[in-house]
């Protein structure tokens, strides 16, 4: 006989989630998405949408009309903006020094493209000569980087690349996912053609959503394309159509999403680019003096993206044991390495609310306590001094 089962309440973990992301959602995001759903044509939502480009825009610091968050999480984001601006046979310059980089890659090849493959070490940046290199080597029109590059924990300089693509008549492509409201990014002053990110790190929206937003260079090349996008879904001309033309009908827009994201965009609004960019910077400041007076390495320390913190694994220390003590003992989850830093590194991500001194902090004594326990020679309250030192305190 076939018992019936017994489904329990929806009961998950609250954590601090201080690792690559999704990071902890705003509470004020999370009353703006349990409101009540209207139509996705809804006189009231065409607000909401007009209201949630503004604050793309704000946020993006551009001026380009187009900016929409695609359904869709991050992926989506580099996906369309490669599917809708290659065409077969098109070469583009990938910049590869990380995970993200090497996917970026993969979907230029999918799309029919040649990957010209533009490498550094993973914990590296890519150089704007190596760039340039590669442009003058090549008929490529497109150069495609990621601004942080959260499986290393660089942050990218854009500004020089940007300038070596404009010297080649090439667009420029930033995948911004782990840098939007996070560190210093301004598409308009850097440059920046096409650039897209993700809703569930530095925004603390949940996943679902990528914004994006392309200039009239960027749009004209996909207006003239020979062949149409091969993904509907993401066939940037007909989103057009749908957000910005029309309210022509798309797809059925995830309401309850756009509604939080607008909420964590306004919270975003509130704060004002600069002040958050610094506290961001402050907080990740403070995290690797506290690292350091550990005695434990930053695996990036030159090029350090202040929204995800590398640390190098010390010899003898298990990468896996130290995360689920500090996920078991201290509810606080943070990331291991990807791809080539699988067990090498620690990813320790401080994205929006959740870079802050306070969790800062608690993440530090954590991690002394965790390595004590493991026997890594370690003084409790080093950390935690020298980062309370920078706050101040
Ligand atoms: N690009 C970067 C730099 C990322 O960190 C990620 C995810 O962490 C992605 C793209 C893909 O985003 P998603 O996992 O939301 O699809």
């Amino acid at each position: 006989k076939v018992q019936a089962k017994v489904y329990r309440e929806l009961n998950p973990p609250n954590l601090i989630l201080m690792g690559p992301g999704p990071s902890n959602v705003d509470p004020r995001v999370l009353k703006a998405m349990s409101s009540p759903i209207v139509g996705h044509l809804d006189p009231f939502f065409l607000e909401v949408m007009d209201e949630t480009v503004e604050l793309l825009r704000y946020l993006f610091r551009t001026e380009n009309r187009f900016c929409v968050p695609l359904s869709g999480t991050g992926t989506a984001g580099m996906e369309a903006a490669i599917c809708n601006i290659v065409e077969k046979g098109d070469e583009v310059v990938v910049g590869v020094n990380g995970f993200f980089g090497q996917r970026m890659s993969e979907i230029v090849s999918r799309c029919g493209g040649k990957s010209i493959e533009v490498k550094a070490g993973w914990g590296e940046i890519i150089t704007k000569d190596a760039v340039k290199e590669a442009l003058s080597q090549s008929k490529a029109k497109v150069v495609a980087v990621v601004h942080g590059e959260t499986s290393t924990g660089v942050i990218q300089p854009i500004k020089e690349i940007s300038k070596v693509a404009k010297e080649y008549g090439a667009l420029l492509l930033v995948d911004a996912v782990t840098s939007l409201a996070g560190c210093e990014l301004d598409v308009d002053d850097f440059g920046i053609d096409i650039c897209y990110s993700c809703s569930q790190k530095c925004l603390n929206c949940p996943p679902g959503l990528a914004p994006i937003t392309l200039n009239d260079r960027a749009l004209e090349k996909v207006k003239n394309r020979k062949t149409p996008v091969q993904s509907w879904y993401l066939d940037l001309s007909l989103i057009e159509s749908y957000w910005l033309q029309g309210r022509a009908y798309h797809h059925t827009a995830p309401i309850s999403l756009i509604y939080g994201l607008r909420e964590a965009l306004r919270i975003a609004y509130e704060e004002g680019f600069e002040r958050r960019w610094e506290r961001h910077k402050k907080n990740s400041l403070a995290l690797t003096n506290g690292i350091e007076a550990m005695g434990l390495k930053m695996h990036a320390p030159n090029h350090r993206l202040p929204s995800l913190n590398s640390v190098d694994v010390p010899q003898g220390v298990s990468e896996l044991e130290i995360r689920r003590i500090l996920l078991n003992k201290f509810g606080i989850e943070i990331g291991g390495g990807l791809g080539l830093l699988k067990d090498k590194i620690w990813r320790i991500g401080l994205m929006g609310m959740n870079s802050s001194e306070r969790n800062v902090v608690l993440v530090l004594e954590a991690f002394e306590r965790a390595l004590k326990e493991k026997g890594f020679p370690v003084k409790l309250g080093e950390g935690v001094r020298a980062a309370m030192e920078l706050f101040g305190h």
